[in-house]
């Protein structure tokens, strides 16, 4: 019985050895993958699916306008093979990431080949950015169009086939089965829009982060913010807002998970509309919250917006 034990503690042991050396070859050794924020993570997740390891640098509830990469982001972004990020002056922060971590990995815009939307000026010093600096006036947040969602994963599904032409056909699977579940989440958008009266399909939000869903959905949002959160509202931002949200009769404001509640609960007291929930713009929540994944966030978006704009008041 003795030999019986020591053998099985000797095999065990040896057994680990191999698995911690993927040199062997005995585990099929994931693509490492960085994705820039969190609903890119996701995409990326569902279209790899297991034969990728993917690191999502802003997390839940993140605010990538305004992000500050920490060592472990260098860390990653050096170990990653592959690198999938929004594009159109989301990320501000990346070029000096990708510098300082050396990281060779491809770089991958999911925007790419997308049309984008101009961000709307003309909020006082809007469009300018805080320092000045030169940014174009492409409105960063495409994802929020799902007709957009389907051209991020279609440049997902290119750039891992790219990257591991081996897993080419489970990347073209697992995205035709996503794309798939990504049309009805569209159907089921545009009906719950449809059960909105026309003259109540308008609202407030903080900051100007659903232009592609308004005008892939027709839907009205009115931002004191602009389409980044790096520039704060002005009061007169504020008070023409206010002014309009009386005069044009706007049902509700909603709260984001990326910004900070004070604006818009003075913008709610000051005008009486009443406050429609918290909408998830720029991040998913943690995978407990009610947005842990971009199908659950789309779903949740629209279930807020529905209850707040659907019923006349009471
Ligand atoms: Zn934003």
């Amino acid at each position: 019985m003795y030999h019986r034990r020591a053998l099985l503690v000797a095999s065990a042991a040896f057994g680990l050895t191999l698995a911690a050396a993927p040199s062997l070859g005995f585990a099929q050794e994931k693509l490492p993958v960085v994705a820039s924020f969190s609903i890119l993570g996701d995409f990326v997740k569902r279209v790899g699916g297991d034969r990728v390891s993917v690191t999502t640098l802003v997390g839940p509830d993140g605010d990538a306008h305004v992000y500050a990469p920490t060592p472990a982001d260098a860390k990653a972004m050096a170990a990653a093979k592959l690198v999938v990020v929004n594009g159109l002056h989301f990320e501000g922060w990346l070029p000096r990431l990708v510098k300082s971590s050396g990281t060779k990995a491809v770089l991958a815009e999911a925007t790419k080949g997308l049309m984008p939307l101009e961000a709307e000026e003309g909020h006082d010093d809007h469009g300018k950015g805080k320092a000045g600096h030169a940014h174009g006036h492409d409105d960063p947040h495409a994802w929020q169009s799902i007709a957009n969602a389907k051209v991020y994963v279609a440049n997902i599904r290119n750039a891992l086939s790219a990257a591991d032409p081996a897993g080419q056909a489970s990347y073209a699977a697992n995205a035709t089965t996503y794309l798939a579940e990504l049309d009805a989440l569209e159907g089921e958008v545009k009906a719950a829009i449809a059960r909105i009266p026309a003259d109540r399909r308008k609202a407030i939000t903080t900051h100007d982060a659903f232009g592609y869903f308004v005008k892939a959905y027709g839907i009205e949002f009115v931002a004191p913010q602009g389409v980044s959160t790096e520039a704060e509202a002005s009061a007169r931002d504020v008070g023409r807002i206010i002014r309009q949200v009386k005069a044009q009769k706007i049902p509700a404001v909603f709260l984001e998970n990326v910004t900070n509640p004070r604006l818009v609960e003075q913008i709610a007291r000051e005008s009486g509309a009443k406050i429609g929930g918290r909408l998830f713009s720029d991040a998913l929540s943690d995978a407990a919250g009610p947005a842990g994944t971009y199908i659950r966030m789309m779903k949740h978006n629209i279930s807020e917006i529905e209850k707040a704009l659907a019923a006349g008041p009471a």
